[in-house]
């Protein structure tokens, strides 16, 4: 029994309030705590109403603000901070758990706001910190990064001696029904996929242009989709922990309509995340377009299809090679209609839940700052079924990437 501090009421931060509201035996006080506090007290109410939890609060806090954050850990005193808002907050929020004594989880590594560059660098960092202080800090706890990198932990546990390669591969087949809109906060999405790409081989990072590869690739139960090589944080701390990875790389489906749009706005301009001058005030052109597209918390009604994300690993096992697909798929109708939150927000919000689970179950515990690869993943990989994202695998299969 454990009070939990929720930051973070988007589309992730409503999923995450629903999860751990079923769980009233392991989370028995929650708080959720965001920038506009009427979004935390509507699905506060609905989160109530589905599960019949009693015990759920609401806060206003600014959590680029470590004493208004540390004021807030002071009064309500959880067990652990979930952080689910943008990762422009991760090192205020680290710094606000350290101060008042608190384990942290987050889903996303720390940006700087004014870069759009993205690294465990600056998290790792804090290693000492939290172990000094006899904390925990659990990175990178969603779908990619988080399950993805569970899965890969699977994989090298029990079906390998040694893992060489591994593509992780992630597709919305989804149909929101919108000409655009980005199924996670627009901007942290836009600056992620506008970067160039980047893979792991044989040592060193190999840069690409922007969607310069792509790939035809076969997902279970939707079929052949476009696939493009993109840069994703999971593969540097995966590259760290298992050593004998020779090579690896993540594949993001996009549509050509969704390419055209985000041509079109970095030609345009609208992708600066520099201030420009308009009408004698200072705006950020990326942050004006978030301001205009949809709501991904919103997507869900009419959101039909489904998610497909898993890992093709390819490594050996007594002296034979081998190969290996683990996946789920999710689909958005089944996300809305439990959590009324669409499948990206889904597949994230319910592993920050279980990963807080598993914290507080004492089945992962350490002192310092960790990424999630490095617990073990079989408690977790055996409640993430029941928890509303069953996964499959397949052995000895053709993972169509060389
Ligand atoms: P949203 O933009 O929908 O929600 C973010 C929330 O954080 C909003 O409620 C926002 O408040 C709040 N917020 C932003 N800044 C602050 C601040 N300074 N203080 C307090 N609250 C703040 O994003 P999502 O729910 O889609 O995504 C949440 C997180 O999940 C992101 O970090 C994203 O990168 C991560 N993510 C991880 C994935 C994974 O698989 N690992 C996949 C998808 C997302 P307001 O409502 O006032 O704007």
């Amino acid at each position: 029994m454990s009070k939990v501090l929720i930051i973070g009421a988007g589309g992730v931060g409503r999923v995450v309030a629903f999860k751990c509201a079923m769980h009233p035996e392991v989370f028995s006080e929650i708080m959720l705590a965001s920038r506009t506090k009427s979004k935390c007290d509507v699905i506060a109410a609905d989160a109530q109403k589905a599960t019949g939890h009693r015990k759920i609060q609401t806060a206003q806090v600014d959590a680029d603000n470590v004493p208004e954050l540390a004021q807030l850990i002071r009064s309500f005193q959880p067990k652990l901070v979930i952080h689910v808002a943008l990762p422009y907050q991760d090192l205020t929020i680290m710094d606000a758990c350290l101060e008042t004594g608190v384990d942290y989880l987050d889903t996303a590594n720390y940006e700087p706001k004014d870069e759009a560059k993205f690294e465990y660098s600056w998290q790792w960092a804090y290693q000492d910190r939290f172990r000094e202080k006899g904390l925990l800090a659990v990175l990178g706890c969603g779908f990619d990064p988080g399950v993805t990198s569970i899965f890969t932990a699977r994989a090298a546990k029990h079906h390998f001696d040694e893992i060489h390669y591994l593509d992780i591969v992630d597709c919305n087949a989804g149909d929101h029904g919108k000409a655009f809109a980005t199924n996670f906060n627009p901007e942290i999405n836009i600056r992620e996929i506008t970067q160039k790409g980047r893979y792991y081989e044989n040592g060193r990072w190999v840069e690409t242009e922007p969607h310069e590869i792509m790939r035809m690739l076969n997902y279970p139960n939707i079929g052949p989709k476009a696939s493009y090589l993109i840069y994703h944080e999971e593969l540097e701390s995966l590259v760290k922990n298992y050593p004998s990875l020779k090579r690896a790389r993540f594949w993001m489906t996009f549509g050509q309509e969704y390419l055209t749009h985000l041509r079109v706005i970095q030609n345009i301009g609208m992708a600066r995340i520099d201030p420009v001058q308009y009408k004698g005030v200072e705006i950020v052109p990326l942050e004006f377009l978030k301001a205009v597209l949809p709501d991904p918390g919103e997507l869900g009604q009419n959101y039909t299809g489904e998610t497909s994300i898993g890992c093709r690993i390819r490594g050996v096992k007594d002296g034979k090679e081998r190969t290996y697909y683990i996946w789920n798929n999710c689909r958005h109708q089944d996300a809305f209609d439990e959590t009324g939150a669409q499948g990206v927000s889904y597949t994230t919000g319910v592993p920050a839940m279980l990963g807080a689970k598993m914290v507080l179950d004492g089945k992962w515990s350490g002192k310092g700052v960790f990424n999630v690869e490095q617990f073990n993943p079989d408690p977790f990989l055996d409640e993430l079924g029941p928890n509303g994202l069953p996964w499959e695998e397949a052995f000895d299969v053709d993972l169509e990437l060389d």
